[in-house]
């Protein structure tokens, strides 16, 4: 690892100061995956900023009815709040998929959202890796790839994202707030990652030096009837091959709203549009979930050793949705 500078401070203003200042500066919150990568060479920053204590750890109510989660708040915190568990719970789920208890414990919201994929020639210097060196090619399109993308990738990256809490936050509609030295903004989740393209190195649309402030939660009655479901390689400890966050409300018989979200099929969380625009308004049948799956994978492109995937993907989708169907109706809602 590469000597680099450490600095703490309180302030988000001299926290931004800090990192505006040093060329090759990074903030650091729980370090779980920064700290990582600067042990294996593929980070090298000059100086850290410590921003945990910024005062962003809180989850507080957000003035419509939605929640606000700190970017500082532990993973741990925000799994185990009640306000999360009954308004959000496939978010609070999600989180509990992941990594480990200790993991949890360090990992902070903004933090997770920032982490990069665990694709191993991304982790290894000595192979090309378009996302860590820029032009040197993609190792995993032609090597090991049973675990990458069949959505949305390019000839330069065919990486997945590896974060599961992004998966219910996207179906969700959440939104990113950041700080920069000229001032705040937002970005809608379904906006942050941008798409691979050419430069799969550029990840986020957050502007430079920019600070994650908070995650915001829209109020969304059909978020209290959500669900998360992993399947992953091991039972515990590892990285989804197929997730799916989904939330269904039928009433009278009809689906009111629904909600559905993948993870590890693409470079970022994939919101599946097409299965929600096809149930909206209908009954909540098996025979339409089937084909409402079916039209959602129907655009996907698996690569040599990952076809699996495309199947997988369509059965979750099914699983879960039909699940949620099956659960008896909230009073007065039938
Ligand atoms: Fe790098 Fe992306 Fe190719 Fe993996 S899939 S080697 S991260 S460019």
């Amino acid at each position: 690892m590469r000597a680099f500078a450490y600095r703490r401070t309180t302030q988000i203003h001299e926290a931004l100061s800090l990192v505006a200042q040093h060329d090759g500066a990074r903030f650091l919150a729980g370090g779980t995956n920064l700290v990582d990568l600067m042990k294996a060479g593929v980070e090298s920053p000059t100086r850290l900023v410590d921003v945990r204590s910024l005062a962003l750890g809180d989850i507080g109510e957000a003035p419509d009815g939605g929640l606000v989660l700190g970017a500082t708040a532990t993973n741990s915190a925000v799994a185990a709040d009640a306000r999360v568990r009954l308004r959000y719970p496939a978010l609070s789920q999600a989180i509990l998929a992941g990594a480990s208890g200790q993991l949890r414990n360090m990992a902070t919201v903004g933090g997770n959202l920032l982490q990069r994929t665990r694709c191993a020639y991304f982790a290894d210097p000595s192979e090309a890796c378009n996302k860590r060196a820029p032009g040197s090619g993609c190792s995993a399109i032609d090597g090991a790839h049973h675990n990458h993308a069949i959505l949305d990738w390019t000839q330069h990256c065919v990486a997945t994202h590896p974060s599961d809490m992004a998966v219910p936050l996207t179906a969700f509609d959440a939104v990113v707030r950041y700080e920069t030295l000229d001032g705040a903004g937002e970005i809608p989740l379904a906006e942050f990652y941008r798409p691979v393209g050419d430069r799969p190195d550029r990840e986020t649309a957050l502007p430079d030096g920019a600070l994650i402030t908070s995650v915001v939660l829209p109020p969304a009655a059909v978020a209290g009837r959500s669900r998360y479901r992993k399947v992953r390689e091991r039972a515990s400890y590892a990285f989804a091959t197929v997730s799916v966050a989904a939330a269904l409300d039928v009433r009278h018989g009809l689906v009111r709203d629904v909600r559905l979200a993948l993870g590890g099929v693409a470079s970022r969380p994939w919101r599946a549009r097409l299965v929600e625009s096809a149930l909206r308004g209908g009954p909540a049948t098996a025979e339409r979930i089937s084909a409402a799956a079916e039209r959602e994978v129907a655009a996907a492109r698996p690569l040599r050793g990952n076809a699996y995937k495309v199947t997988l993907a369509r059965n979750l989708i099914e699983a879960v949705l039909t699940e949620l169907a099956a659960e008896p109706a909230e009073e007065g809602n039938a």
